[in-house]
C-alpha cells in the first residue's frame, strides 16, 4: 500500500518535473531560430540534442496524459475491490461484536453465580459453627447423664441392694421405675447426639460442595476473561480492517476524481481547439458572403461525389459519434473518423480547396484543414489530424487527390492513424454517413 502510494506520488512528481522541463526547453528552443542562424556544427549538435531532449520530455508529458485513464482505471478497480470486500468485513465485525456482548453477558452471569455461591458459603460456615456448638452441648449432656446414672455403684448395684436389702415391694418398684426412666433418657440422648452428628456431617458436606462450586466458578470466570479479551481483540481487528478499507476507498475515489478533472481539462482543451477551427471556417464563409454558416453541420444531408478518400486504403478503426468514458462516465463526441494508417502514410486532399490551417495543435497534434468553399448551399471543409508532417501550407490552393500530408501519432493518442473530419458550416459531421 505504502509502496503503491509512493510510486503514484513519484509519478505525479515526475509529471510535474517534466512539465517544468518542457516549459524550460520550449523557451530555450524558441530562442534558437534568432540566435543560431549560422551553420555552426557545434551549435547544430547542441540544437539537435536540445530537440531530442524536448521530444523525450514531450513524450513523457504525453505519456502522463495518456496514462490518466490507466491510473483512473487502477483506482476504480481498487475501489470496486474495496466495495466487494466491505460487506464480508462488516459482517465479521458484527459477529465479533456479538461475541463480545455474549462474552460480557457471561462474565456478569458468572459474577452473579459466584456472589450467590459465596453468600451460601457464609451461611454454611455459620450453620456449621452453630452445629458444632450444639454438638458439644449434646455431648456434654450425655456424658453428665451417664456419670449421674452410675454415681454410687450404678444401676445393677442399686437393684441388688433393693432385692437383697429387704426393702419393701413399693420401694423396689420405685427404684426399678427410676432405673428404667434413666435408661430411656440415656438412650434418647444418645440417639439425639447421633442425629446431631449426622446433621453436622451433612452441613460440612454442603459447605464442601459450595466451596467446590466457588472454585469451579472462579476457574470459569478466569477462562471467560480470556474469551472476552479474545473477542474484543477480534472485534478491534475487524474494525481496523474496515477503517483501512474506508481509507483505501477514500483515496481511490480522490484519485479517480483527480484523474477525471485532468481528463475533463484535456477534453475541454480539445473542444476549444475544435471550436476554434469551426469559428475560423464560419468567419471565412461569412467573408465570402455564403448563406450557409448556420452551424447545423451535424444535420446536413451528405453530398455524394463532392469528397474523395483521404487515404489510398480506407479502413475505419473508430467511427464518428458519442463515447461514454468507462471510468469517468463523461459523454464526449468523437468528432471524426479514425482510419488505419501506418506512420508516414500519404494523406490526400478530399476535394479542391484552400489549406487554411497546417500546424501543431494540442489534442489534434499536427492538423491540416482544407476549406472546400460553398457547395450545394453548404460550406464544406475537411480536417486531417495527428499528422507526422505536412506537404502543403496555409494559403495554398490544393486539388482533389493531391498529397497534402503524412500520417503520424502527434497529439494525445498512442498509435499512428489518421483522424479525418468532415465539417459542414464549420461543425463536424459523420464522414461515413454518405460523404465518402
Ligand atoms: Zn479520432
Amino acid at each position: 500500500m505504502a509502496t503503491h502510494d509512493a510510486g503514484r506520488a513519484g509519478r505525479r512528481l515526475l509529471l510535474a518535473v517534466c512539465a517544468v522541463v518542457v516549459a524550460v526547453l520550449l523557451g530555450a528552443v524558441g530562442l534558437v531560430p534568432g540566435g543560431a542562424s549560422s551553420a555552426d556544427a557545434a551549435t547544430d549538435a547542441q540544437l539537435r540534442a536540445k530537440q531530442q531532449q524536448l521530444k523525450d520530455a514531450l513524450e513523457q508529458a504525453q505519456e502522463g496524459l495518456a496514462d490518466t485513464g490507466e491510473r483512473a482505471q487502477q483506482a476504480a478497480a481498487e475501489l470496486a475491490d474495496v466495495q466487494s470486500r466491505q460487506p464480508a468485513v462488516q459482517a465479521a465485525l458484527d459477529t465479533a461484536q456479538t461475541a463480545v456482548r455474549t462474552a460480557k453477558d457471561r462474565d456478569v452471569e458468572l459474577a452473579g453465580q459466584l456472589a450467590a455461591a459465596e453468600a451460601a458459603e457464609q451461611v454454611a460456615v455459620g450453620e456449621l459453627a452453630q452445629g458444632e456448638a450444639d454438638l458439644a452441648a449434646a455431648e456434654k449432656r450425655v456424658s453428665r447423664l451417664v456419670s449421674a446414672t452410675y454415681r454410687g455403684g450404678g444401676i445393677d448395684t442399686g437393684l441388688a441392694l433393693a432385692v437383697v436389702g429387704g426393702e419393701g415391694p413399693s420401694e423396689l418398684a420405685d427404684r426399678l421405675a427410676l432405673v428404667d426412666t434413666a435408661a430411656r433418657v440415656q438412650q434418647a440422648s444418645t440417639a439425639r447426639l447421633a442425629q446431631t452428628r449426622a446433621e453436622q456431617q451433612h452441613r460440612a458436606d454442603r459447605l464442601e460442595a459450595v466451596r467446590a462450586q466457588i472454585a469451579e466458578l472462579r476457574a470459569q470466570a478466569a477462562e471467560q476473561v480470556v474469551v472476552t479479551q479474545r473477542a474484543e481483540a477480534e472485534a478491534q481487528a475487524r474494525k481496523d480492517e474496515l477503517a483501512a478499507l474506508e481509507a483505501t476507498k477514500a483515496k481511490a475515489l480522490a484519485d479517480v476524481e483527480a484523474e477525471k478533472r485532468a481528463y475533463e481539462q484535456q477534453a475541454a482543451a480539445a473542444q476549444a481547439e475544435s471550436d476554434d477551427i469551426g469559428a475560423q471556417l464560419r468567419a471565412r464563409a461569412k467573408a465570402r458572403g455564403s448563406k450557409g454558416g448556420s452551424g447545423s453541420g451535424g444535420s446536413a444531408a451528405p453530398q455524394r461525389g463532392v469528397l474523395g478518400n483521404p487515404l489510398a486504403a480506407m479502413t475505419v478503426t473508430s467511427g464518428f459519434g458519442y463515447r461514454v468514458h468507462p471510468v469517468y462516465h463523461v459523454r464526449r463526441l468523437h468528432a471524426g473518423t479514425d482510419l488505419r494508417a501506418a506512420c508516414g502514410t500519404p494523406v490526400y486532399a478530399a476535394a479542391d480547396g484552400e489549406v487554411v490551417r497546417a500546424g501543431p495543435g494540442t489534442g489534434y497534434g499536427n492538423i491540416l484543414v482544407i476549406d472546400h468553399g460553398t457547395t450545394g448551399g453548404r460550406d464544406v471543409a475537411t480536417a486531417y489530424a495527428h499528422l507526422s508532417r505536412f506537404a502543403a501550407s496555409p494559403g495554398q490552393e490544393v486539388r482533389k487527390g493531391q498529397l497534402v500530408a503524412y500520417s503520424g501519432s502527434t497529439g494525445v493518442g498512442t498509435a499512428c492513424h489518421l483522424h479525418f473530419e468532415v465539417r459542414v458550416d464549420g461543425s463536424p459531421t459523420d464522414a461515413m454517413a454518405g460523404w465518402l
